[in-house]
Order: structure tokens, then C-alpha cells, then sequence
């Protein structure tokens, strides 16, 4: 047989609009999912699915929304017919799910649709039923309550090949649940059901009062839900605001679990999960995932709403630079977040060192003493820890030389200056490199033989004063101090007396302080024993019986915060031996992605001098306040000097200009302060970066004693923890968020022991 050239025929409408709509709609969860937008569009508040084989033999969808107009019901199904949108030009600033008007149309041409509809304003309830696209008969009136229900029966009964394709009812409602699940999460405030016809339990089930993380626990377990950290940033130059609950490195999945709106529509962004995913990597167990919701907002015209309903898959405008900034919030919340176990099961087991009580001086042990009889510790409780007591290497530091006492060697072009207010105890050994040298060397001098001589490190401090170390962190301890100031031995002529501050901010925020401190967790820092690092961000501290794991970013952050509040305007100095242009500080923060520089925001070059000319005139305050100096030049001269001994991880500096001009309130006293103080804490605290860089220099794992100069290590424990111990009120908030974390309790280990 001849093969005859095929006649060209315009197709039949019918054929058209199916073919149309089987693009549209694929599978009952699509169909389900236009519904679901169409019932938010109606403003409902309750929107109950229910479904039969899968949704292939029915689709039941009841929303208590604004009801269909009986007027419209003729032509709701039609195609294009829609009362979201009127001009193109609507299109930019569409605030609903809704505006082509092509969902019920496509849905009434592969199965059966029947309306019933009651607006506020109608006297009863009206039913209709389409097909093709067109009402069958005029609208029956009928009782209902109001709202919109829609019934969708036998879809693709006339669409063989999607009948075939989708025999599977109980994946095809898995894909329904996990539709409507998530509609449920974004939707806070809504409650939803999906159940299958005829069961009276509902497969998904939220309500109207429930919060997003509510929402979370009951469609993803507890397992997630407790683990959730809420992240939110949003970015005024690329126009997004993001917000979600993302979980912590405690929680990992084989799959990732990513709950995607963009404009509250659940989309897909390869780019974005990809982008995520790189931030967890460095935290989760090889080849696991998270869990991530996240929703974005995104001025609407830099997003194409326009796309093909089935086209989840999203761009935007800015794309790139958005996903930096949300992979930078991510990194920071992750960090700042507790990634416990996978830390203690891959780092403390192999041989964790150990050490124990230091001998602290009887007035910070004297609460130790006092509780003694009420907190008996029974035979059975008590712990062997180390018989030494004291770590020898609690000796063999910074004292006795030139060492640096920071992690790494640039901390050599850090000296120590003994400035107005430095007071004893705050001078560093490296004062002996100073190269400021004047008057006050003498008395650095004298002031390290002092410290050499009475047994190092005991006697040092990390701030001017030297109160009992529970009472430090009193408004009124600091009168007193100063009332109190001839009893030192350094109250040398060159040390002047300790600035009061009156300012109602700083005593505000100091208050804030001593209201958020928990008692329990301060005597149990008071009292520990360390046992070890963990890594740059944990540590591992006995209390009595028990074994914490503890966040020593989160709270060497906090210490330094409290420093800065409690010791605001008292602060010695840390000279930089050379001084380092702020200029050259800002390019250099801007060339590091994390700064989240973008065109957009113009030359580096243009903004690094901004940033110079803008501190420039702090310079006063921050001098006065901060010990932050910087020269006419616009060169960084000197840092605060928080605790003896302490460098901050210099890394950090350039970043730390960047935020200190970009990140700081400089128009509310109060909040000014407290953002400052924050920044510095974050820039002073233990990081990560911190020791993987010292790693890098000293290519070596070794325990300190091998190299010439202390190592991190060396610093968490004898300079950070030992400043724990007195000079930090914990906040509440650490035992709750998992920074302080009880890993074992003996007694219960001992019952575990005994079962065997
Ligand atoms: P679109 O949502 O794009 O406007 P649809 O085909 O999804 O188009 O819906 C057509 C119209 O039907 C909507 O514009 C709306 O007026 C009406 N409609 C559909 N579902 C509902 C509902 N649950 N409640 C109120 N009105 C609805
Ligand atoms: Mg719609």
C-alpha cells in the first residue's frame, strides 16, 4: 500500500481543549493543587480533600471561601474566564494563586465537574455540572453551607493513555498528600484535610490555630520538628525576603526534604536546593540531607509568574546573587545552631583529653564550698576524673617568653598597650614586644613579673577588675569597684581609675543581661572540669556527674558580648604593630562572597571608601567606648582588649570593618551598643575558621607542646573556659536551643551497666 500524504485537518475544539488540558493537568495531585489555590484565592479558612482511588475516581475539594457568584457559574469552566485579572499589565502585581482561568476549564474537560456554591449574599446554595468546558444545565438551587465545593469525577475517562499510565491509586495519593501537606505548612492559620472517601480518619490534618512548626510536627514527626531552626533575611537591593524552618546538622535524611513558595506557590528551584545543600554538606554525614521550608518573596516583576502551570521549576531575576544570600543565612544559622552529635560521635570517642577541676582560688570557689552539703555526691556518683588536678600545661604557656598567646603567629603584630584604664591583671605578656614603649612599660613589666610570680594565669583576669568573680557582673559590683580602687597593687600612678558609666543604655543592657542569666548553668560553668575539644565549636565539660557538650562559639560569643557591655568604656588596648588601612580591610571583606557583594551594589572601590570615610567619623566614640582606635589616615590602629591573652582570630577583621559600617545601628544609643558589642563578640569568638586555618600553618594535629606557640586548644581551655567560669551569666536560652547539651548522666549509665 502506497503510503498517501496525510491530509492536514484543523482538529476538532474538543480534541484541542483535551490535549490541552491533559498538559495541565497530569495527575490528580495537579488538579488538586489548582483546586487548593483557588479555595486560598477564595480567602477560606477551612479546606477539607477528600478522595477516591487516588483521586482518579473522585475529587472532592470544600472550602468555607467567598463562594462562586450563581451569575458566573455558567462560564466558570470556560476557558479563559477568570475574576483575578483583568489587563496584561495586572499580571506584575497579581497577588493570587489564580489569574488565567485555565484550571477548571482543563479539569471539566477530562472529567466530569460538579459546583456547588453559596456566596454570603445568596439566599441557598446552587449546583452545576460541566463538561467540555460547558455548563450542562442551569445552576439548581440547593442547601449548602457557604463556600465552594467541587466535585471532580473519572478524570481522564476520556484520555486513555494517562488512564493507563497512572494505574497506581496509592502513589497517585501520596503525591496528593504530600501536595496538600504543604500547602498546609505555608498556610499557618488554615486548616486542612485530605482523607480517603469513606475512612473517618484524615490521612493529613491541620488546624486553624496551629503554628507553622505545629504544622511541621504533625505532617513530618517530632524528629524534624525539634530540630528546626527558623532562618528569615530579606535584601532591599535584589528585592527578596525569605523566611522558613530549616533543620540543624542533628537531623538527616536519606532524601532531601525541600518545601519550596516563591511567592507562596509551591515551586521547584534545582539552583536553590543545589546552592543549600552545599552548606549542609559541610555539616551533615556523607550523602544525607535536610529538611528545608523555605518561603521566598520576590518583588513580583523580578519573577516570572507567567510560566506554564506545570512548569514548577523556577527562575528570577538576581538568581545568583539571591542564592548567595540565602546560602550565607543558611551557613550562619547552621553555625550558630548545635550540630552535637555528629560532632560527638565522629570526634570525642577516640581519646578526647582529659583534664580536670584547676585549682581555682577559694573566693571563686567559695559557692563550691557553701553548697557542698546540700548537693551531697554519694559514693555511687562519684566520678574518677584526673588525679593531677591541674594540667601541667596550664604552666607552660604564654608566660615566661615571647610567645604569642593567640592561635597562630599573626597575633605577633598584636602587643598589648597599657592604656587609660587598664588596670591590673590586664596586661599581656607580649607587652614585652611593645613597641609603643613609654611610660607604662615599666609598668608592664612589673605587672608580668607580678603575674609570673604569684602563679601564673590564676591571678590574671580578664578585665580591670578583679571582684569575686560571682559578683562581677553587678551594675553596683562596679561602683563599688571604684570606691574600692586603693587596694590594688597596681594602682600605680598610670592606671587611672575605672570609668563609671551612668549611661542609662549600657545599664539597660546590662540588666538585660543579669534577667536572662541562669543560675544553674552558671554554677555548673563556675564548677566544671574540661575535659577537651571537640572541635573549634564544641567542647566537652564534666559538671558533678554529668557530661555536656558545649557550644564555645555560641558562648565565647556571649562572653565577649557581656565583656563589652559590663567593661563598656574600660577597656585596654590591643596595638597593632603595624597599622592596617581600613581601606584595604573593606576591599578585602568585599572580595570574600560572604560580604554578598553584588554589581549592584557599584565598585568595591566606591564603597570601601565609603565605609573608611563613615568610620572615620566614629572614630571619637569608638576609641572612647570601644578601645577601637583608628588614625586621621583611616588605618585601624587598636582593638579592645576583652580577656588577657586573647587575640581575636584576625581572619576575621576585615569582615568585622565591613559589618561595623554595614551592620550596626549608629542612630539608637541603646541599639547601637548592643549591635556594635554584638559584632565585636561575634568577630572576638571561637570559630571554625579559626582553627582550620592554624591547622593549614602548623600542618599538624599534635598536641600543643610540639610547637613553640599555644594552640587553639591551649586557648579554649586555659584562657576561654577559664573565663567561663567567672565571667559569663549564661542566658537561659543556651539550655533550650542546644548549645548546652547533657550528653550522659553517670548514675544512668551505671543502670545500664548493671542491666548487663
Ligand atoms: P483562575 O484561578 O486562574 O482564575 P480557575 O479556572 O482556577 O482560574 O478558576 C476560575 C474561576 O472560578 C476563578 O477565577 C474564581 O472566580 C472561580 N473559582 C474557582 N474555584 C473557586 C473557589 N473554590 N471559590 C471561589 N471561587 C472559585
Ligand atoms: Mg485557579
Amino acid at each position: 500500500m502506497a503510503l498517501a500524504a496525510g491530509v492536514i485537518r484543523r482538529l476538532d475544539e474538543a480534541v484541542v481543549n483535551r490535549i490541552a488540558a491533559g498538559e495541565v493537568i497530569q495527575r490528580p495531585a495537579n488538579a488538586i493543587k489548582e483546586m487548593v489555590e483557588n479555595c486560598l484565592d477564595a480567602k477560606s479558612t477551612s479546606i477539607q480533600v477528600t478522595v477516591k482511588e487516588g483521586g482518579l475516581k473522585l475529587i472532592q475539594v470544600q472550602d468555607n471561601g467567598c463562594g462562586i457568584r450563581k451569575e458566573d457559574l455558567d462560564i466558570v469552566c470556560e476557558r479563559f474566564t477568570t475574576s483575578k485579572l483583568q489587563k496584561f499589565e495586572d499580571l506584575a502585581s497579581i497577588s493570587t494563586y489564580g489569574f488565567r482561568g485555565e484550571a477548571l476549564a482543563s479539569i471539566s474537560h477530562i472529567a466530569h465537574v460538579t459546583v456547588t456554591t453559596k456566596t454570603a449574599d445568596a439566599k441557598c446554595a446552587y449546583r452545576a455540572t460541566y463538561s467540555d468546558g460547558k455548563i450542562k444545565a442551569p445552576p439548581k438551587p440547593c442547601a449548602g453551607n457557604q463556600g465552594t465545593q467541587i466535585m471532580v469525577e473519572d478524570l481522564f475517562y476520556n484520555v486513555n493513555t494517562r488512564r493507563k499510565a497512572l494505574k497506581n491509586a496509592s502513589e497517585e495519593y501520596a503525591k496528593i498528600l504530600e501536595v496538600v501537606s504543604r500547602y498546609a505548612i505555608h498556610n499557618s492559620g488554615i486548616s486542612f484535610s485530605v482523607k480517603k472517601q469513606g475512612d473517618t480518619v484524615s490521612d493529613v490534618r491541620t488546624l486553624s490555630n496551629a503554628s507553622t512548626v505545629d504544622n511541621i510536627r504533625s505532617i513530618f514527626g517530632n524528629a524534624v520538628s525539634r530540630e528546626l531552626i527558623e532562618v528569615g533575611c530579606e535584601d532591599a537591593s535584589l528585592a527578596f525576603k525569605m523566611k522558613g524552618y530549616i533543620t540543624n546538622a542533628n537531623y538527616s535524611v536519606k532524601k532531601c526534604i525541600f518545601l519550596l513558595f516563591i511567592n507562596h506557590r509551591l515551586v521547584e528551584s534545582t539552583a536553590l536546593r543545589k546552592a543549600i545543600e552545599t552548606v549542609y554538606a559541610a555539616y551533615l554525614p556523607k550523602s544525607t540531607h535536610p529538611f528545608l521550608y523555605l518561603s521566598l518573596e520576590i518583588a513580583p516583576q523580578n519573577v516570572d509568574v507567567n510560566v506554564h502551570p506545570t512548569k514548577h521549576e523556577v527562575h528570577f531575576l538576581h538568581e545568583d546573587s539571591i542564592l548567595e544570600r540565602v546560602q550565607q543565612h543558611v551557613e550562619s544559622k547552621l553555625l550558630g545552631s548545635n550540630s552535637s552529635r555528629m560532632y560527638f560521635t565522629q570526634t570525642l570517642l577516640p581519646g578526647a583529653d582529659c583534664s580536670s577541676n584547676e585549682v581555682v582560688k577559694s573566693a571563686a570557689n567559695s559557692a563550691a564550698v557553701t553548697k557542698g552539703t546540700s548537693d551531697k555526691v554519694y559514693a555511687h556518683q562519684m566520678v574518677r576524673t584526673d588525679s593531677r588536678e591541674q594540667k601541667l600545661d596550664a604552666f607552660l604557656q604564654p608566660v615566661n617568653n615571647s610567645l604569642s598567646t593567640g592561635p597562630t603567629a599573626e597575633d605577633r603584630a598584636v602587643t598589648a598597650e597599657d592604656r587609660a584604664g587598664l588596670p591590673e591583671g590586664t596586661v599581656r605578656p607580649q607587652d614585652a614586644e611593645m613597641e609603643d614603649v613609654s611610660d607604662v612599660a615599666e609598668m608592664a613589666d612589673a605587672q608580668r613579673d607580678a603575674i609570673t610570680a604569684g602563679g601564673l594565669s590564676e591571678h590574671r583576669h580578664l578585665s580591670p577588675e578583679t571582684a569575686p568573680p560571682q559578683k562581677r557582673p553587678r551594675e553596683d559590683t562596679d561602683i563599688e569597684m571604684e570606691k574600692d580602687d586603693t587596694r590594688r597593687e597596681m594602682t600605680a600612678a598610670c592606671t587611672p581609675r575605672r570609668r563609671i558609666i551612668n549611661l542609662t543604655s549600657v545599664l539597660t543592657l546590662q540588666e538585660e543581661i543579669s534577667n536572662q542569666a541562669h543560675a544553674g548553668l552558671q554554677e555548673m560553668l563556675h564548677d566544671h572540669s574540661f575535659v577537651g575539644c571537640v572541635s573549634p565549636q564544641w567542647a566537652l565539660a564534666q559538671y558533678q556527674t554529668k557530661l555536656y557538650l558545649l557550644n564555645t562559639t555560641k558562648l565565647s560569643q556571649e562572653l565577649f558580648y557581656q565583656i563589652l557591655i559590663y567593661d563598656f568604656a574600660n577597656f585596654g588596648v590591643l596595638r597593632l604593630s603595624e597599622p592596617a588601612p581600613l581601606f584595604e580591610l573593606a576591599m578585602l571583606a568585599l572580595e570574600d562572597p560572604e560580604s554578598g557583594w553584588t554589581e549592584e551594589d557599584g565598585p568595591k572601590e566606591g564603597l570601601a571608601e565609603y565605609i573608611v570615610e563613615f568610620l572615620k567619623k566614629k572614630t571619637e566614640m569608638l576609641k572612647d567606648y570601644f578601645s577601637l582606635e583608628i588614625d586621621e589616615e583611616g588605618n585601624l590602629m587598636g582593638l579592645p582588649l576583652l580577656i588577657d591573652n586573647y587575640v581575636p582570630p584576625l581572619e576575621g577583621l576585615p569582615m568585622f570593618i565591613l559589618r561595623l559600617a554595614t551592620e550596626v545601628n549608629w542612630d539608637e544609643e541603646k541599639e547601637c551598643f548592643e549591635s556594635l558589642s554584638k559584632e565585636l563578640a561575634m568577630f572576638y569568638s571561637i570559630r571554625k575558621q579559626y582553627i582550620i586555618d592554624e591547622a593549614s600553618l602548623t600542618n599538624s594535629q599534635n598536641e600543643e607542646s610540639d610547637s613553640g606557640s599555644p594552640t587553639w586548644k591551649w586557648t579554649v581551655e586555659h584562657i576561654v573556659y577559664k573565663a567561663f567560669r567567672t565571667h559569663l551569666l549564661p542566658p537561659k536560652h543556651l539550655t533550650e536551643d542546644g548549645n548546652v547539651l547533657q550528653l550522659a548522666n553517670l548514675p544512668d549509665l551505671y543502670k545500664v551497666f548493671e542491666r548487663c
